[in-house]
């Protein structure tokens, strides 16, 4: 599933393509895309209108549309946006056709993204601050923020960094490579984490995302580029998906365990596990 390093990537290259141009026409190919609105409603409000900015929240991208229309998408497990690709580009589920005669297709083989509409500056900042925390980026994300978050919570660590509501745009790659880069257990209960390890954590978070973005994204689901490239960050994860090779600072093989429902890796020599309490039989 594209990350915030994937979302942020695709935002970098189209926003200067984007920027200052009207919608001419959008055309939904896919209903369920933009599902409880109808179609004619989305069309209704991007339409016409001049895109002021292309923007990102967490993992969402947001078109600012003249008027405060503001059209956010999520592109979930397999969506990405592709600009002017090749006729035949498969699974294409949204076209928008600029005002200087270039598209955007959003292409999705799944089917998981979502197209929602917010009316108003108010209306979006209402949206988001129901959905999601702190931008991790924007030196909201400290150690203490995370403390604070997470004091009385017995959920382990990697959980607790997947929650969108905590933190914006961190999924299962980056909790992974952040939880390495803070030698925490992904298994660790989160309120039991000290002052210190959150800083940790909170550096890692950054470091993996900054690396992230370094690489131009992670090419997982075959997430492309909008001129279609392939990021290269797996090439260079320190832990995630790397089960049965050695770690890179210790050479222990890494393993995969389950974590929040999710396949998780970790060196559990750099990353010691959390000690098991007994239960009372
Ligand atoms: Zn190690």
């Amino acid at each position: 599933m594209p990350e915030l390093p994937e979302v942020e990537t695709i935002r970098r290259q189209l926003a200067p393509l984007v920027e200052g141009r009207a919608v001419a026409r959008l055309d939904i190919a896919d209903p369920r895309w933009c599902l409880p609105l109808a179609p004619e409603a989305v069309v209704d409000a991007v339409q016409g209108r001049r895109v002021d900015a292309l923007a990102r929240r967490g993992k969402y991208l947001v078109w600012e549309l003249e008027d405060e229309a503001f059209l956010l998408m999520h592109l979930r497990m397999t969506g990405t946006l592709l600009y002017d690709p090749p006729p035949g580009t498969p699974y294409e589920r949204v076209r928008f056709v600029l005002d200087d005669g270039h598209d955007v297709r959003f292409c999705d083989p799944r089917r998981f993204g979502t197209g929602e509409l917010a009316i108003g500056a108010g209306a979006r900042d209402a949206f988001f601050a129901a959905r999601l925390g702190v931008e991790p980026l924007d030196g909201e994300l400290t150690g203490a923020a995370l403390a604070r978050m997470a004091r009385g919570r017995t959920a382990p660590v990697k959980a607790f960094l997947l929650d969108q509501r905590r933190i914006a745009g961190v999924g299962n790659i980056y909790a992974d490579e952040a939880l390495f880069r803070a030698r925490i257990h992904p298994l660790r209960p989160a309120g039991r984490l000290s002052r210190a390890q959150w800083d940790a954590v909170a550096q890692g978070v950054r470091d993996a995302l900054t690396a992230g973005l370094a690489a131009g994204g992670a090419t997982i689901d075959d997430f492309r580029h909008a001129d279609g490239v392939r990021g290269s960050f797996q090439d260079e994860f320190l832990v995630h998906r790397r089960r049965g090779e050695p770690c890179v600072e210790c050479g222990t093989t890494v393993v995969k365990l389950v974590a929040a429902g999710r396949g998780t890796y970790a060196c559990e020599r750099c990353q010691p596990r959390p000690r098991v309490r007994r239960r009372a039989r």
